[in-house]
């Protein structure tokens, strides 16, 4: 007798036969004539009732053999149909094997429930919940979705590096690359461990974005994209930043802004609505435990065009706004979290594309526009988010590009490589960075990045 996955036993229309499963004990309960056992597998949202007859497995023997919930379990019975609600079979069990127990008076995930809080300290254990099962099988399926919607569209999917020698991007958030070898490190004149010199003589770090990267070979490949660990020693503490995080990031060659935001709002739509159609129970779970606006929220996402507005028609807004934020908003500074939350949630009630950053805030490699002033920069701004992308039209003139790295002290010995792109056919190109944490944030409806990653990296976090 072969095993089915729980998933194909709860879609079967083929009733009165001998079926085998494998899971975990989620609940049991019931009296002394009948216990009930729900069994899950991880396929899917959804548990097996598996029924269990006083006279075959008397309560008192369930417990002696360790049927308890979390212990891994196998049972053999007739696939029937259920009268429970909400199920249309069920299993009559006629054996059932124990793997592995877990000892109700010690197994730290208790029937109750428990603070995400709570399970974030034993994040070895929180997938056996029904959040996070839920969480990283939508996880699961939208990095699936990525790699889908590309390849559908005819990018080439680009590993870059993740050990780089440019440090170009991430001035101060840069992880270091040190190697212990029982040969000896080089060391200064002072006799301390000379860190410039580690990567075999070459200073190194963990990659902040491929972006630099995802450029050489857009030249190349037309549309490329990466989707990739990204290293930044962010000391924040927000519910929206990790030191550890993925990043998708396409870069397509012959593209200008407004390409860039049409893909960048195609593609969003596009996952949500994958989202919606591949991950239904998970998603229903989310919105009735956490959140009863997530399915109505993402549906208007799908439905509904970006509002597209440049950063300094966004910046009189917020000057005209009657709420009080706790950082004054001037032209030429950043928004803050609370001011690009203001423009979607309370403002336009939309998602928002904001272009056209003042050049000081923004990376050297933004092209400049001809007010000399602003860059053809554009973040997308998601409710309960704020920024989701960060892009931009790259600059594609070489002077202009020597000047912007002047200007910013990006030493060109380092990024002579990057240089030869605009030096050898050039071509205009644009690209951004989509984190893949923040749209799980999003589809979601949790509250925290630190609850849609497996094992969360920030500061403290050094238990897993
Ligand atoms: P923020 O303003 O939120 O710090 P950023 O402008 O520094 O983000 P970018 O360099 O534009 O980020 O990176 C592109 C995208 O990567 C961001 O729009 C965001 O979705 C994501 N991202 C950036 N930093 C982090 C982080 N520390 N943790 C998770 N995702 C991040
Ligand atoms: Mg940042
Ligand atoms: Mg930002
Ligand atoms: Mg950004």
């Amino acid at each position: 007798l072969r095993r089915t996955s729980v998933q194909d036993l709860l879609r079967s229309t083929e009733l009165d036969r001998e079926v085998l499963v494998k899971g975990w004990v989620r609940t049991r309960r019931g009296n002394k004539y009948v216990q009930f056992i729900a069994v899950n597998d991880g396929s899917g949202f959804n548990s097996i009732q598996v029924v269990a007859n006083a006279e075959l497995f008397p309560e008192e023997k369930l417990k002696a053999d360790g049927v308890e919930n979390g212990a891994a379990i196998a049972v053999r019975g007739k696939l029937v149909a259920s009268q429970g609600k909400g199920q249309t079979v069920e299993i009559q069990a006629e054996e059932i094997t124990v793997y592995g127990s877990a000892d109700p008076a010690v197994y730290p995930l208790q029937k109750k429930g428990h603070s995400l809080e709570f399970l974030r300290e034993i994040a070895h254990l929180r997938p056996r919940t029904n959040t996070f099962g839920a969480v990283l099988r939508i996880r699961h399926a939208m990095s699936f979705a990525v790699h889908q919607y590309f390849n559908s569209h005819g990018y080439f999917y680009i590993h870059t590096p993740i050990i780089t020698g440019s440090d170009a991007e991430g001035a101060g958030q840069m992880f270091r690359v040190t190697t212990l070898s029982d040969t000896k490190p080089p060391l200064n004149e002072a006799g301390a461990v000379d860190y410039s010199q580690d990567f075999f003589g070459k200073a190194t770090n963990l990659t902040v974005s491929g972006q630099l990267e995802g450029e050489v070979a857009a030249m190349a490949l037309g549309k490329v994209y990466t989707f990739g660990p990204t290293f930044r020693a962010e000391n924040s503490n927000t519910a929206r930043h990790l030191a550890e995080f993925w990043m998708i990031e396409p870069e397509v060659a012959f593209f200008d802004l407004q390409d860039n935001m049409d893909l960048a709002e195609d593609f969003l739509k596009s996952l949500v609505r994958y989202a919606l159609e591949h991950c239904p129970d998970d998603l229903q779970f989310l919105n009735d435990q956490y959140d009863k606006e997530l399915l109505s929220r993402l549906r208007f996402v799908v439905d509904n065009d970006f509002q597209r507005l440049t950063y300094t028609e966004a910046v009189e807004i917020l000057k005209g706004a009657k709420q009080k934020f706790e950082f004054p908003v001037d032209w030429g500074t950043d928004l803050q979290s609370e001011h690009e939350r203001y423009l979607v949630e309370k403002h336009f009630k939309k998602p928002v594309i904001l272009t056209n950053y003042p050049k000081d805030i923004k990376a050297f490699y933004m092209k400049l526009d001809e007010d000399g002033r602003t860059v053809r920069a554009m973040d997308v701004l998601f409710p309960g988010i704020g920024e989701i992308i960060g892009g931009s039209q790259r600059e594609d003139d070489l002077q202009k590009l020597q000047q912007r790295m002047q200007e910013m002290h990006v030493p060109e010995e380092d990024l002579w490589w990057y240089l030869d792109t605009r030096r050898f056919g050039s071509a205009p190109h644009a690209g951004f960075g989509l984190g893949f944490e923040r749209l799980i944030l999003f589809i979601t409806g949790m509250a925290n990045i630190r609850d849609v990653i497996p094992f969360p990296r920030f500061p403290k976090s050094a238990e897993f």
